[in-house]
């Protein structure tokens, strides 16, 4: 009885006869009982996962105004006039309206014509507004794109800064909702604790996508690698993600060499040439399209059956949105990295060289490039695990995985389990000693007693650690020291020097209460390693 109350209950009325859906997707659900609970509730979707539908259909049941705060003027115009025509009473507040248009949807505001005001962030202070918001019934506050609202990012927004301001002038306090995609935890504390979230629910959902397979390789020649895999593919439609435009244009020009109908993309191409290229990939003229990460946006083509990566992108992030571009038909599609520690370099060079932002202020812009090498690291991570590649990448967005998927490289590979507690013991002494000053070239070189100037000139050859781990492979080692990192007995200090230091977990291995183990993949080259040296 239960089941069927809530099967058939109001929400769902709503969602078929607004939204003309019969379903609710994963997550969505569960996000519009809480707003509806009356608790604060963040909610953390990918994009495209349908977000809207959690704040607006609690808008239509609970009793006042639902205020959604929006940075983008297109995406506010989007919503409401979609909502209109659902026959959803709704508006939108910002600075592309003229004086008279604002001063209209205002009165009709005051008189209660809107259940839904979409308002820009900048407007919440003015006196028109509060005067407005203080006479209102205002049952929920919603904040679209919510991680504006953190500086750990770039697309920090001071104005969201007022948001907390404004619900506290109000008499009786909303439920508040926030809504976002991007998922780091440094980003999520700063939203609950920036919009003064009230003992929020947390819901991650949508992130996964059952139909992809994650592949990660390390071809000594990528090109005959690619030029396998596509010539293998025949006919299936692809996309071929380079780092540089110049990449673009020799892998694009070298598969046509090989017979395949390729087209390319990049941002130094003419508008026509571009909307060419990309009408010939999207009409399948050229199935397989070589492109910079400029590509994509906005595309919707379903049956793209592979996306390869030809170079390491910066951040997970841009990983699953470029890779996620494959299947969206829900057919069985394949996400292929191709990795080298060329790739890392190029993205910690690019990282120092970032054009000055004005907007920031030098602490700020330290701030933003301490952010981004940290998401480099963790996208370095993901080409070296040996574990569940899809619960890598849910785990990075805060979304549970199983542990074991059955479908990307690693699950598919037999490895070879050893334990590496002993060495790892080692590790920790020699970052001890060397009172957690170095970083990992330094540390490795100590341990494998090498005779380096270097060392030698900052007194570490004299070390009871030194040589300690003499006989083993330097990459052997640092492949240890990176995995310590992933299981974080370690860490890197987010300067550029990236020193290694000793979390509490250290002490644990010491201690004999915690192990190491590591999988080999048996009788094959070891990989390069994660620092981006070979
Ligand atoms: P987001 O804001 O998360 O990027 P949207 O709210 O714009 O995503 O929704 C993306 C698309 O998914 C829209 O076309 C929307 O109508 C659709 N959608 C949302 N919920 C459902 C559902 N339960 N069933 C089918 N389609 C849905
Ligand atoms: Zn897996």
């Amino acid at each position: 009885m239960e089941q069927f109350s809530t099967k058939y209950g109001k929400k769902y009325e709503l969602l078929k006869q607004y939204f003309g859906y019969t379903e609710f997707r994963e997550g969505q659900e569960m996000l519009i009982d809480s707003l509806l609970k009356g608790q604060d509730t963040l909610g953390i979707m990918p994009t495209g996962a349908g977000k809207s539908i959690c704040y607006q259909i609690p808008a239509l049941m609970l009793p006042g105004i639902t205020l959604v705060i929006s940075p983008l003027i297109s995406l506010m115009k989007d919503q409401v006039s979609s909502l209109n025509q659902a026959g959803i009473h709704a508006a939108y507040l910002n600075s592309s309206l003229t004086v008279n248009q604002y001063r209209m949807a205002m009165q009709y505001a005051a008189q209660g014509r809107y259940k839904i005001i979409y308002v820009a962030p900048e407007r919440l202070e003015t006196e028109e507004f509060r005067m407005f918001a203080s006479r209102a019934q205002i049952s929920m506050v919603c904040v679209d794109e919510a991680h504006c609202v953190s500086q750990w990012g770039q697309d920090f927004r001071p104005s969201y800064l007022k948001i907390s301001r404004f619900v506290d002038t109000l008499d009786i306090r909303p439920v508040l909702g926030a809504f976002t995609a991007t998922a780091t935890k440094e980003v999520r504390d700063d939203i609950i604790c920036m919009l003064k979230l009230w003992n929020p629910t947390v819901l991650v959902s949508g992130f996964d996508r059952k139909n992809l397979y994650f592949g990660v390789q390390t071809p000594k020649n990528k090109f005959d690698a690619l030029k396998e895999y596509v010539v293998g593919h025949e006919d299936q439609s692809g996309i071929i993600y380079c780092l540089t435009r110049k990449d673009v244009e020799e892998v694009c020009e070298k598969l046509r060499a090989a017979g395949v109908a390729a087209t390319r993309y990049h941002a130094g191409l003419g508008d026509r040439e571009r909307q060419e290229n990309q009408d010939d990939f999207i009409y399948d003229r050229s199935p397989v399209m070589v492109a910079t990460n400029a590509f994509g946006m906005g595309i919707d083509k379903s049956n793209v059956r592979y996306v390869i990566h030809y170079n390491m992108p910066k951040n997970i992030e841009s990983y699953y949105q470029e890779a996620g571009r494959a299947g969206r038909d829900g057919e069985p599609s394949e996400c292929i990295l191709y990795y080298s520690g060329q790739d890392v370099r190029i993205h910690e060079f690019m990282m120092d060289q970032e054009p000055e932002n004005e907007a920031l202020s030098q602490d700020e812009r330290e701030l933003v490039q301490e952010q981004d090498r940290i998401r480099l690291r963790k996208m370095t991570y993901y080409c070296f695990t040996n574990d569940c590649l899809r619960d890598y990448i849910l785990r990075y967005f805060g979304e549970a995985g199983s542990g074991y998927c059955g479908n990307c490289s690693n699950c598919l590979t037999d490895y070879e389990e050893t334990d590496m507690t002993d060495a790892a013991a080692d590790v920790i002494t020699c970052i001890r000693e060397c009172r957690q000053r170095y970083g990992i070239n330094v540390i490795v070189g100590v341990l494998r007693g090498e005779n380096r100037a270097k060392l030698r000139s900052y007194g570490l050859t004299g070390l009871a650690s030194f040589g300690l781990r003499r006989g083993m492979d330097e990459s052997k080692l640092k492949s240890l020291i990176n995995q310590m990192l992933m299981d974080e007995i370690l860490l890197v200090t987010r300067d550029k020097y990236m020193l290694l230091k000793l979390t509490g977990k250290a002490k644990e291995i010491l201690d004999g209460e915690r192990k190491v183990t590591m999988k080999y993949k048996p009788r094959q080259e070891e990989p390069a390693s994660a620092d981006g040296t070979r």
